[in-house]
């Protein structure tokens, strides 16, 4: 996808004159590379037709690169798609809100709930889970291990039939015991049955939810809007999740869920684990679509602020994917000093929106110390290594004694390290550039 993406505009940065036809073949080519990643015919001729009237090629003045102005249109089109205009219902720490979970049956529900669970949990809040699927057999018993496994109070039942009434005694029972995130994780069927969508409608009116989240399977493809749109209908759907992210598919199906929703997307799965998980950050999301990889304008912007005898370095070792401890610790370095390095790694999917979200940089900053603060406790062994392994629990507790934190805060520096160093690992094999040759989409 990206290779033609890249292909279309090489062409047409290749041809001397760009006018009307040179942009509609373009476009096309675009378009595409985007039916093939899933996104709905319509958006894309939306997108078509919107950049057409965007880009006046009569009135950029000779010496400006049409090719860049383009893309950007391109990109930012896609961004403004996926943005629904209004946030969703954000809950509030130790204020009760009920969010109900909605989508077909293998969407990846019940792992998303308790994903979403679990990361409000190491935030500090006190989730808790209701097993409204009396459907699926096994259903209770996928959750409780679940919640078992991440410490997380569960209700369920393994007689009742009915969902309606265990969501609601599960509400209740929550309620009592002031857990500020009870969330409703409900049944689904293969396809959309009238029996699915009167059920949730029926557990959405007795128990009602702060919010509704659409979970949606990002490999369903062109079907995504359809499906999105019956739930809607049935339910009000606040929010959408897309799992599965980790798979094939590009999730060109977002923007069909968002348009046919009205609602943002907040979160992503990216794996079967508990941590894979992701707040939802557009910008790379269109990348990823556009095949420029999570990295978008990243190997421009390493051109561009990285000082020319440091980018070899840095660009060898993103080539071989491997993220060693002490890579990590020079990046923090970078970002504390804001430095060069330190921008473009802000601008990184992982480093941005996880580590540091906006408005806590105060918090970011201290957390990244005392991350440093830790690491400091390493060999240089422990730090150059490329084997997770290798940090054993005698280890973790020598550096957490040296460091004079607790083990936890140990542990969770090696998570964030590992959340990174997947990130990272997606680089590898990556085509570098070279200086002055412009980064394709
Ligand atoms: P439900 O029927 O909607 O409750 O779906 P489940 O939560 O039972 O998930 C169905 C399958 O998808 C399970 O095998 C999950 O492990 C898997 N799954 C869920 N989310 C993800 C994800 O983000 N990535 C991958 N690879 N698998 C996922
Ligand atoms: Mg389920």
């Amino acid at each position: 996808l990206g290779g033609s993406i890249a292909r279309a505009l090489q062409q047409m940065s290749n041809a001397t004159i760009i006018d009307e036809k040179v942009l509609s073949e373009c476009l096309n080519e675009i378009s595409r590379a985007l039916l093939q990643s899933d996104v709905q015919f319509k958006l894309v001729r939306d997108m078509q037709s919107n950049i057409k009237r965007i880009v006046n090629l009569d009135d950029l003045a000779a010496g400006h690169n049409k090719r860049r102005i383009i893309q950007q249109a391109v990109f930012n089109e896609l961004c403004k798609m996926l943005d629904p205009g209004k946030p969703s219902f954000t809950p509030k720490k130790g204020k009760t809100s009920v969010v109900m979970f909605v989508g077909l049956q293998g969407s990846g529900k019940t792992t998303t709930c308790t994903k979403y669970a679990y990361y409000h949990q190491k935030k500090g809040w006190k989730p808790a889970l209701v097993c409204a699927d009396t459907f699926r057999a096994g259903a209770f018993d996928q959750l409780k291990q679940n919640a078992t496994k991440t410490k997380i109070p569960y209700y369920g039942s393994y007689m009742e039939s009915d969902p309606v009434k265990i969501a609601v005694e599960g509400v209740e029972t929550f309620k009592k015991e002031n857990r500020d995130l009870i969330i409703v994780d409900t049944s689904g069927r293969h396809k959309q049955e009238a029996a699915l969508f009167e059920e949730m409608r029926q557990v959405s009116e007795a128990t009602k939810p702060d919010l509704i989240i659409f979970v949606m399977d990002s490999s369903i493809g062109q079907a995504a809007f359809d499906q999105a749109q019956a739930f809607k209908q049935s339910v009000a759907v606040g929010a959408v999740i897309i799992t599965k992210m980790d798979g094939h598919a590009k999730g060109g199906g977002a923007l069909s869920a968002v348009a046919a929703t009205k609602s943002p997307v907040i979160f992503i799965g990216t794996g079967e684990h508990m941590e894979e998980f992701e707040v939802f950050d557009v910008k790379p999301f269109v990348s990823r679509l556009l095949g420029m990889g999570d990295w978008s304008g990243f190997m421009d912007k390493i051109h561009e602020v990285v000082p020319t005898d440091q980018q070899p370095e840095l660009l060898q070792k993103l080539s071989e994917g491997s993220f060693t401890l002490r890579l990590m610790y020079e990046q923090f370095q970078n970002i504390l000093k804001m430095g060069p390095i330190g921008q473009v790694f802000s601008m990184l999917p992982g480093f941005s929106a996880e580590l540091m979200p906006k408005g806590h940089e105060k918090e970011s900053q201290a957390k990244i110390k005392r991350y440093m603060t830790m690491m400091d406790s390493m060999t240089n062994a422990e730090l150059d290594s490329t084997n997770p392994k290798l940090m054993n629990d005698s280890r973790i507790m020598r550096i957490a004694r040296g460091s004079g934190r607790s083990v936890r805060d140990v542990t969770e520096m090696l998570e964030e390290y590992k959340r990174l160093a997947k990130i990272w690992s997606k680089m590898k094999g990556l085509k570098i550039p070279k200086k002055g040759e412009m980064s394709a989409l």
